[in-house]
Parts: C-alpha cells; sequence; structure tokens
C-alpha cells in the first residue's frame, strides 16, 4: 500500500514523498478511505500511531478540491486538548500542505490573542483550537463556525479527563449539522462512546 493508492493528490504526495512518508500507517491506510467518502469516523489511536496525518492529509484534499462557499470562511475545525498538541497539528499541516494555497491557524491559551485574533480577521481554512481560548474568542465574536465541513475532535478521552466536555459541547452546537466529524481517542470508555454519538451520525470505526 502507498499514499498514491490511496488517491491522494500530487501535491500532498510531493510533500509527503519530501518527508519521506511513503506507504501509510495502518490507521491512516483504514481512516483515509472513509474520510474522502465523507463518513463520519471514530478513531481509536494512540499518539504515535499516525494519526495527525490520517485526519490531516485528507482535509487538505478536501479543502484544496473544493472552493469555499464564503470567502475568508473557516472550513475545517480541529479541537485538542493542549497547546502542544495544537502546535503539533499545526506543523503537520504546514508540511502536508506546503504546496497547496491553504491557510491554517493555530489558536490556544497562555499566549496573548492580539496574534491569533489577527489571524483569524486575515481569513483562514483550517483553525486548530484548544476549547478555552476558542470559546473566549468565539464569546468576543471573533470566530464564526457556520461554514465548516470537516470537524476533528482530537484525543476525546483527554479531553474529558482535563474537564473540557462542557466547553466541547457548547462549541459542537455551534457547527452546522451537516458536516463530517472525525473523533479521535486512544480509549473508549463507556463516557467516551457516549459523548461520539451526541456528535456523530452512522460513523465507521477504526481501530488500531
Ligand atoms: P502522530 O501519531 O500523529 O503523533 O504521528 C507520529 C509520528 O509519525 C510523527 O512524527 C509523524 O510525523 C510520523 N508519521 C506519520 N505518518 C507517517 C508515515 N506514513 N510514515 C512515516 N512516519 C509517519
Amino acid at each position: 500500500m502507498t499514499f498514491k493508492n490511496l488517491n491522494i493528490i500530487s501535491p500532498i504526495l510531493v510533500a509527503l514523498e519530501h518527508q519521506g512518508y511513503l506507504t501509510p500507517t495502518p490507521i491512516q491506510e483504514q481512516a483515509i478511505p472513509f474520510i474522502q467518502q465523507g463518513r463520519d469516523l471514530i478513531g481509536c489511536a494512540q499518539t504515535g500511531t499516525g494519526k495527525t496525518a490520517a485526519f490531516t492529509i485528507p482535509i487538505l484534499q478536501h479543502l484544496s478540491e473544493r472552493a469555499p462557499k464564503k470567502a475568508k470562511a473557516i472550513r475545517s475545525l480541529i479541537l485538542t486538548p493542549t497547546r502542544e498538541l495544537a502546535i503539533q497539528i499545526s506543523d503537520n499541516i504546514t508540511c502536508y500542505g506546503k504546496n497547496l494555497k491553504l491557510k491554517h491557524t493555530p489558536i490556544f491559551g497562555g499566549v496573548s490573542q492580539v496574534n491569533q485574533v489577527k489571524a483569524l480577521r486575515t481569513g483562514t481554512d483550517i483553525l486548530i483550537a484548544t476549547p478555552g481560548r476558542l470559546m473566549d474568542l468565539m464569546q468576543q465574536g471573533h470566530v464564526d463556525l457556520s461554514q465548516i465541513e470537516i470537524f476533528v475532535l482530537d484525543e476525546a478521552d483527554r479531553m474529558l479527563d482535563m474537564g473540557f466536555v462542557r466547553d466541547v459541547q457548547k462549541i459542537v452546537a455551534k457547527l452546522p449539522p451537516a458536516r463530517q466529524t472525525l473523533f479521535f481517542s486512544a480509549t473508549m470508555p463507556a463516557s467516551i462512546k457516549k459523548l461520539a454519538d451526541s456528535m456523530l451520525r452512522n460513523p465507521a470505526t477504526v481501530t488500531v
């Protein structure tokens, strides 16, 4: 199996080759086709399995193949529990998307919001956010989530452990119902399954 067999478009293939990635990892091989079909997905995978590329590659491909319905709209939201993960996801997108014209912005707490608000004003296709800072910026009217096409909840079990579930639920309530949702968690206890059921429609499940 190669990335080419997964029907990845050439600007992304070239970037992956540059990075030395020729073979998809099991989570990528299994999840990418479902995501390309527009299915909702539950991905049961730990950090280190290549799960970030499993969702960022098809998101980049989806957005680059379709024109935005509204100028400057945020079209994909990736929620992740920590600043470190937000930066890591953002770095991955920089790498895989370097031959595309899509913009992405990481927003997280613990730093001034000034530059984050500036980036939002100029427009961003993909927003990578931690829940607390996103809630703050939404309440101040800096973020419009009405045009989201693909929503990712990354590390759902850690979100729950860190007490972010209420914030996550409030954010999800602002998303358009006709969206694709990708839900990743390292573990799947009943509480996580329940959270998944509340935000996914007929999901495919991939476990690695
Ligand atoms: P993640 O599970 O997303 O944290 O990824 C773990 C590490 O694997 C990261 O350093 C990625 O850059 C790397 N990686 C992701 N996909 C591949 C791949 N197909 N081949 C080789 N390395 C990869």
